[in-house]
């Protein structure tokens, strides 16, 4: 899907609304839609890249700002215990639906292991 279709593009640019939760130079991050957890937070790069698997070299210090993004994030909404599951789906059968790269950050419950 090209940058011009992307959901995840388009709310970066506020064309479709969203509750956003951080923004700086890089990265974007809003509550999910439809949250699993009671707190569902998406942390995305401004840049489109459609999945992990697209991921270059250039990228790196992209995917360490979206991880650290989730660390202070976590800390500002006070998760208890600090304890929290940082999600990357990559691919139909992972469950990726929206293929622009987006980490969840998933509190406020016990997480089962596996994951189903
Ligand atoms: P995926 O399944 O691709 O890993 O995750 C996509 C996530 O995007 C899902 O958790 C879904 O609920 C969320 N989502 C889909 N459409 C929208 C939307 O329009 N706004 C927001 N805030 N989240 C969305
Ligand atoms: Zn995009």
């Amino acid at each position: 899907m090209s940058e011009k279709e992307c959901l995840f593009c388009k709310i970066i640019s506020g064309d479709i609304p969203s509750n956003k939760v951080y923004e700086d130079d890089s990265l974007f991050a809003f509550y999910d839609i439809d949250p699993k957890a009671p707190e569902h937070i998406l942390i995305v790069p401004k840049k489109h890249i459609s999945r992990i698997d697209e991921l270059e070299e250039e990228d790196i210090e992209l995917v360490g700002k979206i991880i650290f993004a989730a660390k202070k994030i976590a800390q500002e909404k006070n998760v208890k215990e600090s304890s929290y599951r940082l999600v990357f789906n990559n691919g139909v059968l992972a469950g990726q639906a929206v293929f622009h790269i987006h980490l969840h950050l998933l509190a406020g419950r016990r997480m089962h292991w596996p994951p189903g």
